[in-house]
């Protein structure tokens, strides 16, 4: 980043972002159950499960915002969450991402789910990195699901993720990682890197987009550099700061704004 070539690069990246997810908008959550055999359902309802989102007794409705929310698989189930688990009908959900494709991909199921119209979630275009039109110190909880690795400044969203947060409000991110042990890395290997570019052909009829995907995903960082990130960027975390779901095929990472 300190050098102008890798600037070029970065503004490249971002633009090949943008297009991969307007590529698989429409396609988007029938690949999701093809590519994980459904088992990304298990993980986002696990996910929020951990968070237990909504309203606690003598407390109040909580703001959430979840950044790369896409089609608002996250923000779906917390809502549901918040009702069920705590009969709370006014904590209410941001869906910030930087794809009006996938937004309006997320505001169709909103309307034919029954979440809209209501003051209980709206969408907003926003770019992780500068969360622009987000208010410092007003968020309690701060979700990223499978998002943070396409950003392409991450330390910068992590950044912002601590500006909107208030003081012990949450931030939870859920991402692809390193799995273990190594024979099952290869086997893995071998899975994202051969089949999941195939079904793309097959199922989108979009090769390089799911490349792209399957690249993103090796270049993340390890679970202890990315748990080390989120503290550089200000956070506190329990114990090592993460947790592997599915031999670290993805985990989870929490921080406490101080
Ligand atoms: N959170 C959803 C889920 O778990 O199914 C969607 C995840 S989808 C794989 C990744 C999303 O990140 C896309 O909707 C993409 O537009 C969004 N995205 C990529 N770069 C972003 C950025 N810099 N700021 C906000 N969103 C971004």
């Amino acid at each position: 980043t300190h050098f102008g070539f890798q600037t070029v690069k970065e503004s490249l990246k971002a633009s090949k972002v943008a297009e991969v997810f307007s590529s698989v908008a429409a396609s988007y959550d029938t690949m999701n159950d093809v590519m994980s055999f459904g088992i990304h359902r298990l993980w986002k309802d696990h996910f929020v499960r951990s968070l237990d989102p909504g309203r606690k007794p003598g407390g109040q409705p909580l703001k959430i915002l979840d950044v790369a929310g896409g089609t608002g698989d996250i923000a779906f189930r917390m809502l549901d969450n918040a009702a069920k688990v705590h009969h709370d009908f006014e904590t209410s959900v941001i869906v910030a991402d930087i794809n009006g494709d996938m937004l309006r991909e997320g505001e169709k199921r909103a309307l034919a789910a029954g979440y809209l119209p209501s003051d209980r979630i709206s969408f907003k275009v926003e770019d992780a990195e500068t969360l622009n039109t987000i208010p410092s110190n007003s968020v309690d909880l701060y979700t990223i699901s499978f998002g943070i690795r396409n950003v392409t400044r991450i330390q910068e969203a992590l950044k912002s993720a601590h500006r909107v947060l208030k003081p012990g409000g949450v931030f939870a991110c859920m991402e692809f990682s390193k799995v273990s042990p190594a024979p099952l890395d290869a086997i893995y290997q071998q899975y994202s890197f051969s089949v999941i570019p195939l079904m793309g052909q097959l199922v989108a009829g979009d090769r390089d987009s799911y490349q792209y995907l399957v690249e993103s995903i090796k270049r993340f960082p390890s679970q202890q550099e990315f748990a080390q990130m989120i503290r550089d960027a200000g956070f506190l975390t329990a114990g090592r700061g993460y947790d592997e779901l599915t031999f670290g095929v993805a985990s989870i990472w929490k921080g406490i704004k101080p």
